[in-house]
This record gives structure tokens, sequence and C-alpha cells, in this order.
């Protein structure tokens, strides 16, 4: 990955350690003179997610040189209390199906929200002012909250509420599956490629077990299949590397 001219903007990278928010990781990197990272403790079926954190920041500070002073604090802030209020598929021991309302039982109601609106907190305190995250409408899972046009509304309302002047970046909100791909290829060529497969990770069910070519997981879960499918695209289109 070759650093561009950095904005002297800061970055806070919602960062779960799945494979879109490493790949959003990669791409503040690029932009910004400082990255930090948040991550949100809300009882996760899965300490797995909270050590994949550590691993892909890690892997990126050893692999990616260049960039590892730009790669500033890692935050977690506990909000167990959202966890219980929120109880579904990701957070208490249920199936993953649709529900009625024809959303995946996964779906955790106003979670981006939430999220958003304690990262600007940190980031306020922090002297940060882009937001990024992984919110993605293209693969759309049904989750209204990952709707630019949500994010638009919240990004106004953090903005008139804290007298700042933040930006909510969501550099994968156009892109496919595949695309993810391609942009981490874009960025960090086969050694970002390699840490996101390696270590990221994605799995509802939080399996690790053997590695598939897109990485470790059930494969079969509603997440593993996304990941899997975008990997196979990414690959039968011949691995492309240009700007998605
Ligand atoms: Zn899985």
């Amino acid at each position: 990955m070759i650093p561009g001219s950095p904005s002297s903007q800061g970055a806070l990278v919602l960062f779960s350690g799945g494979q879109d928010s490493a790949t959003c990781l990669a791409w503040a990197l690029e932009r910004y003179a400082r990255v930090e990272t948040v991550g949100f403790d809300y009882g996760q079926r899965h300490i797995i997610e909270m050590d994949a954190r550590q691993r892909v920041r890690a892997g990126i500070a050893d692999r990616f040189p260049a960039l590892a002073a730009r790669l500033g604090e890692d935050h977690v802030l506990d909000l167990a209390s959202f966890g219980a209020v929120s109880e579904s598929a990701l957070t208490a021991d249920r199936a993953i199906e649709m529900t009625e309302r024809g959303l995946p039982s996964t779906f955790v109601p106003g979670r981006n929200l939430v999220f958003l609106t304690y990262a600007a907190a940190l980031a306020d305190r922090r002297g940060l002012t882009a937001l990024v995250g992984g919110m993605c409408e293209t693969d759309y899972s049904g989750y209204p909250d990952c709707r630019r046009d949500t994010l638009d509304a919240l990004q106004q309302a953090l903005n008139l509420g804290m007298a700042r002047d933040f930006s909510i970046e969501t550099p994968l909100m156009w892109l496919t599956k595949a695309q993810t791909w391609q942009l981490a290829a874009h960025l960090g060529g086969p050694a970002l490629v390699d840490l996101i497969v390696e270590e990221s990770h994605t799995c509802y069910r939080g399996e690790r077990g053997e590695q598939h070519p897109w990485g470790h997981g059930c494969g079969n879960c509603p997440a593993c299949d996304l990941r899997a499918a975008g990997w196979d695209g990414w690959v039968a289109a011949g691995r492309p590397t240009g700007a998605p």
C-alpha cells in the first residue's frame, strides 16, 4: 500500500474486525493522517470478533509499515445495555431467519444509529472529523440503517446536535461484495487481501475452523454465504485490482 498524501483530517473507523471494516480501515489509512478505531462490545455471541480486531490491526502495522505511523489508538466501548435492549440472533442464541416484517433476525434495531452516535461523541473528544463505516446498500441485507439516506439524515442530526462538521464516510456503500475484495486488492495488493482472508472474521456462528479460499467461517450462514459469493465473483472476474 502506497500512502497517498493524507488529508489533515483525522478519521475514526467503526471497526468490527470483519472483512468490510478491515477494508474501510485500509481505505482510511490511505486518506487520513491519523486514523483511530472503535469497536463496540454489546454482548456479541463471539469474543472471536474482538480477537479478529486486534489481529487485523497488528497485521496492518506489520505488513504496511508506511501506514503504521498513521494508525492510532483503538477504543472499545461497552454497550451491554444496548445489547440487552436489542436482543436478536446476533446477540442471543436464536436461529438466523427472516422475520414477519421482512428483516433478517440478525437485524439489531437502530444499531448503526447508536454506534455512529457513540462514535461521533468519541470523535469529538479525539478531534477526529471523519466517521468511516462499512455500511452498504448494494448487497442490501435488508438493514434500513445501512441506507445512505439514513446516514445523511444522521450526519445532519449529529452536526446540528454537536455543533460539529462530521462527515460519515461509507466507501463500500455502492460496491458489490466482489468489488469490496477488488477495493482491498486496489488498496493493498495481495498482502492486504491475504491479511483480510486470514484474520478478519465475518461468520455469524463465530466459527473459525478450516480456512476456505475466502477465509475462515462455517461456510453456510448468511454472512459466510455473502463473503464466499463475493470472493467467487471477484475470482471469476479475473481478480481485478483497479479502483472499483
Ligand atoms: Zn458462517
